[in-house]
């Protein structure tokens, strides 16, 4: 009876009761009103800081909840966004990859309209890239791609793709107006390409070639157009590096050519009829004497005619046949110095022989089966194939080294790098590159850089050559600096086995005296 009390209303609050007091004739004079004991009630007010804290709680899981379902849907869009990224990116330029670039590429020539879009596809190749990957490093390697990668991007005009093919390869794609502009473009790319890059205060050179192809004029579509880009390149490259060229349909005939070479190339190696090694000999230089022979391939092709070494050796380096052609060389030069009174027989050997890491071993069958002394024997390598610094290449000269076979750095000077490095070169022999014997009496400082070399190689034990020797003043300057042997037209031509043989037989040159060969 809680709250009891006297009222003239039925209670005004709706949980009163009201008992109402009547007179004997039943009139109603007032009400006894009280709050009765409600348990429900009771029992609410006894747990609701329970329910609160309970319901609060409900609340933070929930949004807890949420909070992690948002989180998770961010992450999962985030990491979408990256796969995407990185699906259509290259990892190491953060240019274009191949396939985005070709999806865009396939889009814009689609997007053809009314009248067909003009675009100019463009395949870039860097020169000199392999020896610096090989000298400086990967890391190095690295750092020129991203640099040239961030360069060709700074020239390119709004609306061009760029994209990292792979390797020191790019695409670009730019729509454009008049082909002026785009050959302004190449130019310019040849140009900044070329400026030294900075590798930890070392500068280094690169160069690059680009071959381009022009839509709708080339094709519309873009395996032709690519296709055409790359066949450009291809031309760029045989015509020197360093340069663009834009697509021509006698560029489709050059390709097709290489295609049929290399076919008669197989073929002609696995009869060898074609093959003949020539010897050009080398004179000392203090004597006048043949003190050695350098043996070079010939191809006389059947209907093609005569075709000289630096065609068709390329060509059976990048199809898998210079080792047999290799094997064919060295096995000829070796069985006719046999007989030969000289010290040495030159050879010239590939890079990609020397990586063959059966090479030292195929030269050392070669020796045993035509009786030729190892010592007799000397394989001359080039810069290039020098720097290579993969293990088959240093273990195979270090093996051939040890058999006594000597080693010749051909064509010194070319390269780069090498000047620094010969203290640490396991060579016995140089050979001056002709560019410099040719510059002798130019004026171009030649005769300070081939004295240079001279004198160095002398203080480090090492015999010199020059090669190239085609006048009387280039042969007196060499021997008065003292170069050991000379090698040159003014002397001899590549002959003939049989030629050379009976040369040998003749009466030497007398130094200082020519005898007109
Ligand atoms: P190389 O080793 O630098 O050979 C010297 C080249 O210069 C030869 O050309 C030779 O005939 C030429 N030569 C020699 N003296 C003179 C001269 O006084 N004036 C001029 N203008 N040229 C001279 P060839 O025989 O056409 O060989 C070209 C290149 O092909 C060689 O350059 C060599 O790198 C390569 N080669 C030749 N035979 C072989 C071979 O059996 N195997 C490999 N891997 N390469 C070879
Ligand atoms: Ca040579
Ligand atoms: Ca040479």
């Amino acid at each position: 009876f809680d709250n009891m009390h006297f009222s003239l209303s039925s209670g005004s609050e709706m949980w009163q009761v009201g008992l109402p007091l009547t007179t004997k004739y039943g009139e109603i004079v007032g009400y006894v009103v009280w709050e009765p004991y409600r348990p429900g009630l009771a029992f609410l007010q006894s747990i609701t800081p329970v329910l609160v804290v309970v319901l609060f709680a409900l609340v933070v899981v929930v949004a807890i909840f949420i909070g992690m379902l948002y989180r998770r849907a961010m992450a999962n869009r985030e990491q979408e966004n990256r796969i995407r990224y990185l699906a259509s990116h290259d990892s190491l330029t953060g240019l274009l990859n191949r396939a985005s670039f070709e999806a865009r590429l396939d889009a814009v020539l689609a997007d053809a309209g009314d009248k067909p879009r003009q675009v100019a596809i463009l395949y870039l190749d860097l020169d000199r890239f392999k020896p610096i990957n090989d000298t400086l490093g990967h890391p190095a390697g690295d750092f020129v791609i991203r640099e040239v990668g961030a360069r060709i991007g700074a020239l390119l005009p709004s609306g061009s793709s760029l994209c990292r093919v792979g390797g020191d390869e790019f695409n670009v794609l730019i729509p454009y107006e008049d082909v002026e502009a785009i050959e302004a473009l190449c130019t310019a790319i040849v140009k900044q390409v070329g400026e030294p890059i900075d590798i930890e205060g070392q500068n280094v050179f690169v160069g690059i070639s680009i071959g381009v192809a022009l839509s709708p004029q080339h094709g519309t579509e873009r395996t032709e157009l690519t296709r055409k880009a790359d066949v450009a390149l291809y031309s760029a490259k045989a015509s020197g590096r360093g340069c663009f060229s834009i697509f021509g349909q006698h560029m489709d005939a050059l390709v097709r050519e290489r295609a049929e070479i290399e076919r008669d190339l197989r073929q002609a190696l696995s009869d060898r009829s074609q093959f003949q090694v020539l010897y050009q000999p080398k004179y000392f230089a203090a004597t006048g004497k043949v003190g050695s022979v350098e043996a070079l391939v010939r191809w006389q092709h059947p209907t093609r005619g005569l075709i000289s070494p630096i065609y068709f050796v390329p060509i059976a380096e990048e199809c898998g046949l210079i080792r047999e052609l290799g094997h064919l060389v060295l096995t000829e030069a070796c069985q006719a110095a046999a007989a030969w009174p000289i010290d040495t027989v030159a050879v010239n050997v590939s890079a990609v022989q020397l990586r063959d890491p059966g090479f030292a071993m195929q030269v050392m069958a070669i020796l045993a089966a035509t009786g030729l002394a190892p010592t007799k024997l000397e394989l001359e390598v080039t810069e290039t194939a020098w720097m290579d610094s993969t293990d088959h290449c240093s273990t195979n000269i270090r093996a051939l080294r040890a058999a006594g076979i000597h080693i010749a750095l051909d064509d010194f000077g070319t390269g780069f790098s090498t000047f620094g490095r010969l203290h640490e070169t396991e060579v016995d022999h140089i050979k001056i590159d002709k560019m410099f014997v040719d510059g002798l009496g130019k004026d171009r400082g030649d005769e300070a850089i081939v004295q240079a070399i001279v004198e160095l190689a002398r203080a480090k034990g090492l015999k010199t050559t020059a090669e190239g020797v085609e006048t009387r003043e280039q042969n007196d300057f060499l021997t008065r600096i003292g170069c050991d042997e000379l090698q040159g037209f003014l002397f001899a031509q590549p002959m003939s086995r049989d030629d050379l043989g009976e040369l040998l037989s003749g009466p030497p040159r007398s130094a200082g005296r020519l005898s007109i060969a």
